[in-house]
């Protein structure tokens, strides 16, 4: 389930699924992602709060250069940017991860066993391509992650409601999953489909349980005076975000 805390005061979101690890999305007021000129102020104080907020160095707060493709990689200190890369998976304590969204879905992956995590950027293209099944496969060839110790939590999106797509979109999509009749309704000639849906699903197609996925029950469009939306605001240049650090394990 999903629940609003506060850093200096302002609200971001976060699911009690995974209370192992510090994760939450930032909304319109945690903005810390816009080319406008007028929020560059407020992203610089919510940068400062956020940072010391996870007791984090700003220069190990990082993001990659998101581009809708299926490239997983994995922080590293030695890296200071990540191009082209949609799905960031975090293995150390020293960083913490975001990445930015206006209406495609963030997933955060969790491994309870290993200790090591994820966010990745699932718009219809990164869907259609499995980026979250891709984020965990190579979990699973890196440090042996298994679909039962997986957690998955599914962040903000633009929801059925309000997400039609074209047929070919449809097709991809269709193809990711077994059976997407839940996933979708037709109204007149439009086709509306349920992004967070066919994520979860992926997951489930991949063998993990369905009550360790926990899906956010906004619709960004719908919800836009709390997060941003790429289609209802035509395009803006302003994102929410999702954000990963990891806890140190105490020793049971
Ligand atoms: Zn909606």
């Amino acid at each position: 389930m999903f629940h609003v805390k506060f850093i200096n005061k302002k609200s971001v979101i976060y699911s009690d699924l995974i209370p192992e690890v510090e994760h939450f999305f930032t909304t319109r007021e945690t903005v810390i992602r816009s080319q406008e000129e007028s929020m560059q102020e407020a992203i610089k104080e919510n940068l400062e709060d956020i940072c010391s907020y996870l007791s984090i160095d700003k220069m190990k707060f990082i993001s990659p250069n998101q581009t809708h493709s299926d490239n997983v990689r994995i922080a590293n200190n030695a890296l200071d940017s990540y191009p082209n890369t949609d799905a960031l998976i975090l293995d150390n304590y020293d960083q913490a991860v975001y990445l930015n969204f206006a209406d495609c879905t963030p997933l955060i992956l969790y491994d309870k066993k290993h200790n090591v995590g994820a966010i990745a950027h699932a718009g219809w293209r990164g869907t259609a391509a499995q980026i979250g099944p891709k984020t965990f496969e190579l979990m699973q060839e890196k440090y042996l992650s298994q679909p039962e110790d997986l957690l998955v939590v599914i962040g903000p999106t633009i929801a059925i409601c309000c997400y039609s797509v074209g047929e070919d979109v449809f097709n991809k999509l269709n193809s990711t999953i077994n059976d997407i009749t839940p996933y979708y309704t037709t109204v007149y000639d439009k086709i509306y489909v349920d992004l967070k849906g066919i994520n979860k699903q992926q997951f489930i197609d991949l063998g993990v349980k369905r009550n360790n996925i926990d899906v956010c029950p906004y619709c960004t469009s719908c919800n836009n005076d709390m997060f941003f939306s790429y289609r209802k605001e035509q395009g803006t240049t302003s994102r929410h975000s999702a954000i990963l650090k990891l806890k140190k394990k105490t020793i049971e």
